[in-house]
């Protein structure tokens, strides 16, 4: 239908209800965003916003009076079941603004309303809105005149934000590779950034959105979508800057604080902490390597088969995100890799502290959430229980007097919280204001309390005037307090009763000193509930106060979990601790796949030498004879080391490495309409322009997509060509003719999967061995996969000829 929506995005100047008129003032300063408008026990939307939330949430669509002769579309959701709903949105992208009933409603006066919530999909706090186990980002690109791009990530949670500067290539490998890190729940674009410009983005702005929701991400292009926040120049930004001294070149900052003072205001205080980091400072992973090898998350979107999965032994919220945070940010710096680690080799060797720490944190809440909705005001009694009990958790904690400096400076950042605690002892309790916190409090809970007892003795006093047994005093919202009588005893009911309501079986009266007794008991109520409400603000005003002790308990806490669960996955899964070295050499022994032996029960560990000059290994075999997994273990082993963590294996020795490059598989990139040779050609091109000799490359069956002639050819020479950058090759194969190379290039050596033939069928041994492997089977696997005897036969025949 056409509808009033699509002519009415612009309410000025109509005749409006006067419902409509308020609706209108809200819905004027948010136009980018779904407004739900409570109307007594539903929250409607209107107009597009309507036609919208009902397609997304697959809810009916009315509509509700008219404007301009035109149906207003309507539709709604119970206020109850609103989280639902809301979720829904926000993760389809959409950004809500939760707009409540500030009063009571009254007969012929519209009620004052106002906006209680704004849910955007990269600024969610409430625990039912967000993953337990991943952090959830909002990610700020603005594209600058040079051809870089200034890049911000902030967690509300935390307060935390990450900048960095990447280059924009082509393809926007590097941000793609950023992305891939953070999985941004949203993601602003701002080019125009001085607050000068307005007008058209660059087309390149254009394909950088593009890229992003190719990527699978929500990406907003703020200018264009009417983002209309202030300038930051009329508000008080240089103030808020003045935390960031240092980083007036970070042009995302600006969109950042815009963005956030329209939608999330109350939140701008908790950014405190602005981390610059490089790209480079990490190893470098670009975003088809952090798929391909389903670090976080799984080739096909699940998240079974990561390693993250399969080495999460963490026992908290936080302590998993961190881990999840590490796995994508393995380090660089020997120093701090060592750091780690040998926090994880104290907890490998102190068996009853781990045991200890992990049966303490494993009672902790989702500590970090908790103290990131407390600081954002947003914390109910039930955070403030749960901050109370994890703060009296501290002192279970014990630690061993010899511990290293790293663990030793996590301790050191777990503060003395005795006030706090003592505080929040008397203040909270059992989910509420505790008695003996204050004065006052306790004299109006008293006096309520007395109250309530007069009330039960007037009930019993009826009963007993009257001789009615079944006679009860029954409460409801709307008449308050009532005698009830059951219609077989109506005949008792004295004279001064004065009836009230008549319901089927019964009949309630109402009496002077029951009407007396229940404007007390309301009065007190209320009293009880503003007190309550003043008080608790004392005790959150109190807690803010601890902004950065309680931070940084959170960290250490999640640390602590992090390496703990380390060292327990160590412990328990015979990993060793890898000796690092800033030493080119690469040796595995007995390496294993930290996912794949979790699946299955006799997996045959494999080992590895690069060292020396023996730097490229070939490797043949049938198919499913185990050539991907190997090469999937050998780079999963170097991520598992520069993170910190031991490593399947029964000893290794690893260099530092700055870049894991792949090409495995197919990674068919429908969606850009190119072909899967072509992907495979760009992006093996992409890794003969960066790799040396401080990469690792993992290449599976390059060259296949072309003629054999051809493929042979440029898998020869693109061998040859990584050998001469000496980077780290491993390059599996079925062409038998890149194993001449080991005879002609010095550091070449062959490997192949072994397999045993029995009575003509293949059984796969899986063990990595140096030479050739006699042939790639390719017929008997075929015969194994259930071809038809004949077509095989058929096949045999040809190739004997
Ligand atoms: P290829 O790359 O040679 O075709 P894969 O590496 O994909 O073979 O391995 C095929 C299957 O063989 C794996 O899914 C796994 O079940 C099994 N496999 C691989 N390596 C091993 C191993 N080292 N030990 C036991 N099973 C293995």
């Amino acid at each position: 239908m056409n509808t009033a929506a699509d002519s009415f995005k612009n309410l000025d100047g109509y005749q409006l209800t006067p419902l409509m008129q308020q609706y209108w003032e809200i819905k004027s300063q948010f136009q980018d965003s779904l407004l739900f408008f409570q109307v007594g026990d539903f929250y409607e939307l209107f107009f597009q916003d309507a036609q919208i939330a009902a397609k997304e949430l697959a809810i009916t669509l009315t509509s509700r009076g008219t404007l301009d002769n035109e149906p207003i579309p309507l539709c709604g959701v119970p206020c109850h079941a609103a989280d639902y709903y809301v979720i829904k949105l926000a993760k389809a992208g959409f950004k809500v603004i939760i707009c409540d009933q500030l009063e009571e409603a009254q007969q012929g006066k519209i009620v004052r309303r106002g906006v209680s919530r704004v849910i955007t999909p990269g600024t969610m706090t409430d625990s039912v809105l967000l993953a337990e186990k991943k952090s959830s980002y909002l990610m700020v690109l603005t594209p600058q005149e040079n051809g870089s791009c200034s890049l911000l990530v902030a967690e509300i949670m935390t307060g935390m934000l990450w900048t960095t500067t990447v280059q924009l290539d082509k393809n926007f490998k590097y941000l793609q590779a950023e992305l891939v890190r953070f999985t941004p729940d949203e993601i602003i674009i701002d080019e125009n950034n001085d607050g000068s410009i307005r007008g058209a983005h660059s087309p390149r702005t254009e394909g950088l959105v593009q890229a992003c929701k190719l990527a699978g991400y929500m990406a907003t292009l703020v200018r264009k979508t009417g983002f209309d926040g202030p300038d930051y120049s009329e508000i008080n930004y240089d103030g808020w800057r003045e935390r960031f001294k240092n980083s007036n070149l970070v042009p995302a900052l600006h969109t950042f604080y815009r963005y956030m003072y329209k939608y999330q205001s109350g939140a701008l205080e908790q950014f405190k902490d602005l981390k610059f980091y490089s790209p480079e400072d990490y190893l470098y992973l670009d975003a088809v390597t952090q798929k391909t090898l389903e670090i976080v998350e799984g080739l096909h979107g699940d998240r079974t088969s990561t390693l993250f999965k399969a080495i999460d032994e963490t026992v908290t919220p936080m302590g998993a995100r961190l881990l999840r945070r590490c796995l994508t940010q393995p380090l660089k710096n020997l120093e701090q890799i060592l750091a780690r680690q040998s926090v994880v080799n104290y907890f490998v060797q102190n068996l009853s502290v781990r045991e200890n720490l992990r049966d303490v944190l494993k009672k902790l809440p989702d500590f970090e959430r908790v103290v990131g909705r407390c600081l954002l005001l947003r914390g109910n009694y039930n955070d403030y229980q749960a901050l109370k009990d994890s703060l009296k958790l501290l002192e279970k904690l014990n630690f061993s007097t010899e511990i290293p400096n790293l663990l030793e400076s996590i301790v050191a950042n777990m503060a003395d919280f005795g006030a706090l605690i003592n505080l929040l002892d008397t203040g909270i309790n059992e989910g509420k204001i505790g008695d003996g916190f204050d004065l006052e409090l306790d004299i109006v809970r008293k006096d309520l309390e007395a109250q309530t007892t007069k009330l039960l003795e007037f009930e019993q006093q009826e009963k007993l005037k009257t001789g009615i047994g079944s006679l009860k005093v029954v409460y409801n919202q709307v008449h308050g307090y009532l005698i009830e009588v059951t219609n077989s005893n109506l005949g008792s009911v004295p004279e001064h009763y004065e009836p009230y309501q008549r319901l089927s079986g019964r009949e309630r009266f109402t009496l002077p000193e029951l009407r007396l007794l229940e404007q007390r008991i309301s009065q007190l109520k209320r009293k009880v509930e503003s007190l309550e409400k003043e008080v608790f603000a004392r005790i959150i005003s109190a807690v803010v106060e601890y902004a950065r002790p309680l931070r940084l308990l959170a960290q250490s806490y999640a640390q602590l979990d992090m390496l703990s669960s380390l060292a327990h996955l160590a412990a328990t899964r015979s990993y060793v601790c890898p000796e690092l070295t800033s030493k080119s050499d690469l040796i595995i022994k007995d390496g294993r796949h930290p996912v794949i032996e979790k699946l299955i029960t006799n997996f045959v560990p494999n080992s590895l030498n690069f060292s020396g000059d023996n730097r490229s290994v070939i490797i043949t075999g049938p198919n499913m004879g185990g050539k991907s997994t190997y090469l999937r273990q050998v780079a999963l082993t170097v991520i598992l080391g520069q993170v910190g963590s031991f490593v399947p294996a029964s000893a290794a020795q690893l260099p530092l490495l700055d870049m894991i490059c792949t090409r495995i598989g197919t990674g068919d990139n429908l969606k850009e309409g190119k072909s899967t040779f072509l992907i495979e050609m760009e992006e093996t091109a992409a890794i003969c322009q960066v790799a040396n000799e401080n990469t690792l490359v993992l290449l599976d069956e390059v060259g296949r997509g072309t003629s054999t002639q051809d493929g042979v050819a440029l898998a020869r020479a693109i061998a040859e060509y990584l050998h001469s950058k000496r980077c780290m090759l491993m390059f599996a194969t079925h062409y038998q003719e890149l194993t001449a190379l080991e005879s002609s290039l010095v550091g070449v050596r062959n490997m192949h999967v072994t397999v045993e033939e029995i009575d003509g069928n293949i059984v796969f041994l899986h063990n990595i061995e140096p030479g050739t492997a006699k042939s790639s089977f390719g017929v008997e696997v075929a015969k194994l996969a259930g071809m038809p005897k004949i077509l095989v036969d058929r096949a045999y025949e040809l190739l004997n000829k």
